[in-house]
């Protein structure tokens, strides 16, 4: 039996793994589940998984989560240190599944114990790159990726050199989108944006694969994953979602991963690795989907993967600028705020201002992350 814990327990990311843990009960004990809000949520998943400890980030939650698990034994706490010593209990595993740099000190809390932390928080590893992947090695910590492209090269690197790799190329659907012109883009709306054609997923993801900002932060996702160089990952888009990444050696071999869009197929990998294990996941019927397509990045409609280019290159602070000026342009967005084509302008303007310099402590990103939250708002407010 092994042990694992799941920060974002009430999101998709946390549902997926949660609906294979329940398939599987005897292979795991659940140590902490954490969500935002929804105390009664979480509780109800507390006591179906018997949990030990269950978090809510949002201490106003605190009250309905401890009246919620009266009686059941498991401890209930609230408040950002709380979810860092949710991710500090001790767990073989442990599942990043909270949204945004919110989830970056609970990650870094994972990281810390030198187990296998399984990574779908990319905003986390966007905004503080160098600084988690060194705590990763000083912890001796294995990270694995649960994002589909990620777990895909994982897999495809796999008794391979990264010395002999040519290129590692992303695959993106393209969103909702692909196809609109910019007028129509200026004007789509937040439930457009939401209704992502493959995938069923939180609303900022929905929204980040919408604008193509998702391959964007993907990129500098991978960049610090599968040490290549920038000039060695690409994006391609592939709206059937099939093929969910390729890497090319040098010899002109391609290994790519294909396989249903289904989270728990990645989640699955993770859960598992280094062995395999069975999903309830309807399997690949290559016949029944007939053609696989594939077509350049449109930058002009799509401007986001190029200012995570930028920001990668830029490196230092940029990348956590990019982040969180991200994030907070999403949430206006979301709020009917600004327009859809206004979120990568809102970014491209905040990248084009004074960059702080580069963090090198989980507390300097988190600063970094605060101060450009406070600026970009400040932005929004005369949008
Ligand atoms: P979601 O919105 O469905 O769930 C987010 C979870 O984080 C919820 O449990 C929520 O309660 C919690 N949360 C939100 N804000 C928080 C805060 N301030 N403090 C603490 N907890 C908070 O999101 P999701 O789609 O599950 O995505 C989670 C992460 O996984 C994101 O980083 C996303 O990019 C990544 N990801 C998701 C998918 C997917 O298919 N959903 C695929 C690849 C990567
Ligand atoms: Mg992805």
């Amino acid at each position: 039996m092994r042990s694992i814990s799941i920060l974002g327990a009430t999101g998709s990311i946390g549902a997926s793994t949660l609906d294979l843990i329940r398939r599987n009960r005897g292979d795991w004990r659940v140590v902490a589940l954490t969500a935002n809000g929804k105390a009664a949520e979480l509780a109800a998943l507390a006591r179906e998984f018997e949990v030990e400890l269950a978090v809510v980030a949002d201490e106003a939650c605190l009250p309905a989560l401890r009246e919620a698990l009266a009686g059941s034994g498991v401890e209930a706490a609230a408040g950002p240190k709380a979810l860092c010593e949710a991710a500090a209990r001790p767990a073989d595993l442990t599942v990043a599944g909270i949204v945004g740099c919110a989830g970056l000190a609970p990650t870094m809390a994972a990281i810390e114990q030198g187990g296998i932390v399984a990574l779908a928080n990319k905003e986390a590893l966007v905004s503080a790159g160098e600084v988690m992947t060194a705590a990763v090695a000083k912890h001796g910590a294995t990270l694995l990726p649960v994002d589909s492209e990620h777990n895909a090269i994982f897999q495809c690197l796999q008794g391979n050199d990264v010395a002999d790799v040519r290129w590692i190329t992303l695959t993106a659907s393209g969103g909702p989108f692909r196809d609109w012109d910019l007028a129509q883009l200026a004007a789509a709306t937040p439930a457009q944006a939401v209704k992502h054609p493959n995938w069923d997923m939180g609303a900022k993801i929905s929204v980040d694969s919408a604008t193509m900002m998702n391959k964007g932060l993907e990129l500098i996702e991978a960049f610090h994953l599968f040490p290549v160089g920038l000039d060695r990952l690409r994006i391609i888009v592939h709206p059937q979602s099939v093929v969910h990444s390729m890497v090319e050696y040098r010899d002109g071999s391609t290994l790519a991963q294909l396989g249903p869009s289904d989270m728990r197929v990645p989640i699955a990998s993770c859960l598992a690795w280094p062995k395999r294990m069975d999903t309830p996941c309807n399997p690949l019927d290559l016949a029944a989907i007939g053609q696989l397509s594939f077509q350049a990045p449109d930058e002009q409609r799509f401007p986001a993967t190029r200012l995570a280019r930028q920001a990668a290159e830029a490196g230092g602070a940029a990348p956590a600028v990019l982040n969180a000026a991200n994030e907070v342009a999403v949430a206006a967005f979301l709020a009917g705020q600004i327009a859809f084509t206004e979120i990568s302008a809102k970014v491209a303007t905040m990248l084009s201002r004074a960059i702080p310099a580069p963090p090198s402590t989980l507390d300097e990103v988190l600063a970094v992350d605060a101060e450009t939250r406070a600026r970009a708002n400040e932005m929004m407010e005369h949008a």
